[in-house]
């Protein structure tokens, strides 16, 4: 079994799905493993690093040996077309929003598995890329926030005077979000969190931070949020847009699986804010929970701060790396054994990963 482990060539794009660690570990599972030069150099991980872990250098005359492609985003389908009849891709594809991608799966041509469809069991955690990711993500746009307000976030007694810890609001407790708490409460912040899911009141209570009750609880498929009704946001708008006049920073981190995220944080609510406030949209990615988020941007409006950084997880793209690779290294090991391929398809995280047109 050949497997190669691509060059990223997305824009801003830092990460790379194969690390010395994680060719050293394939390897030792009768793996051939291929690098493409200068794929980990953004993530700082050298050609050299690879070489000592036992990977080979990859060149163009080598694509038809190849039967996995390891990548983060999906590379263009000219250059996956390359690939040999029923050779697998892995990484965060996006065939259905990409006809080129789809059509390479038809007929099962090439095996396509989009992680992001990786059924969140308990079985499935240690290969969950979303979970992995989204905790890089979480912990930056506490960073970010922290950056970009005018403020200090803990508490100091100073010659010149007590500050205050600032204020801290973080919206939707998942993965990234009880991150953002957790690292705005190690800067020092007075840090608040809400959720639509309860049982995010004792996770977010467990981090020393406070569950903000806006009276809203929406679960859904799989124990995922569901979109709200129109009552329910109107609900959680009215309680909300009065608490944020008392918010420093927000840092939005709301999702519902498959949509676009939900908006929140309304134009009128910005303008309630205190001058000086940030808003950190991760969220800006999918659109973003702040209706005035301008994705990629960072904009000033009545005073208020509004920065919707996208590719976060890439920011801090080494450990980003580690750990999205073991998350693949993982997952590859479903259906290689003994230096053998073999797909189970009675094995629900290769079935549901598969994509399927
Ligand atoms: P996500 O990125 O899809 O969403 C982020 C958060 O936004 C979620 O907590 C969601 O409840 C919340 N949200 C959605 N609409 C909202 C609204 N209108 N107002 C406020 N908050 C809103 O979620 P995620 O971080 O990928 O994961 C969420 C869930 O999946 C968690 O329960 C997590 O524990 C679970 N999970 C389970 C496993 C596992 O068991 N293997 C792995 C990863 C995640």
């Amino acid at each position: 079994v050949a497997l190669l482990g691509i060059k990223e060539t997305a824009p801003g794009e830092r990460r790379v799905a194969l690390t010395p660690e994680t060719a050293r570990k394939l390897g030792a599972l009768g793996i051939t493993v291929w690098y493409q030069p200068g794929a980990g150099q953004a993530a700082g991980f050298t050609d050299a690093a690879y070489d000592d872990a036992g990977a080979r250098a990859f060149d163009a005359a080598r694509w038809a040996e190849i039967d996995i492609l390891l990548c983060v985003q999906a590379p263009a389908a000219e250059v996956l077309a390359q690939l040999k009849p029923g050779a697998s891709v892995v990484g965060l594809l996006t065939p259905a929003a990409d006809p080129a991608l789809a059509a390479l799966a038809s007929d099962d041509r090439l095996h396509l598995f989009p992680l992001q469809q990786l059924p969140r069991t308990t079985r499935a955690q240690a290969m969950d890329v979303l979970s992995s990711q989204a905790g890089m993500a979480g912990y930056k746009a506490a960073l970010i926030a922290a950056e970009r307000a005018p403020r200090f976030f803990p508490m100091l007694t100073t010659a010149a005077g007590t500050v205050r810890p600032a204020k801290v609001l973080v919206i939707g407790a998942g993965v990234a979000g009880l991150q953002a708490i957790a690292t705005s409460r190690r800067l020092g912040a007075q840090v608040e969190g809400f959720d639509v899911r309860p049982e995010t009141r004792e996770q977010i209570q467990s981090l020393g931070a406070r569950f903000l009750d806006l009276g809203v609880s929406a679960v859904g498929e799989g124990g995922y949020a569901r979109a709200l009704t129109d009552e329910e946001r109107a609900e959680q708008q009215r309680r909300l847009g009065d608490h944020l006049r008392s918010v420093d920073v927000v840092v939005c981190t709301a999702a519902v699986p498959g949509r676009r995220a939900p908006t929140i944080v309304t134009a009128a609510m910005v303008e309630g804010m205190a001058a000086g406030s940030v808003i950190v949209d991760l969220a800006a990615e999918s659109g973003g929970n702040c209706e005035l988020t301008q994705p990629g941007e960072c904009i000033e409006h009545q005073g208020v701060t509004i920065d919707g950084p996208l590719g976060l997880a890439s920011r801090g793209a080494t450990q980003a790396s580690e750990m999205y690779a073991r998350n693949l290294m993982n997952f590859v090991a479903l259906f290689v054994r003994d230096g053998q391929l073999g797909f189970d398809w009675e094995d629900e995280l290769l079935a549901k990963t598969r994509w399927q047109a």
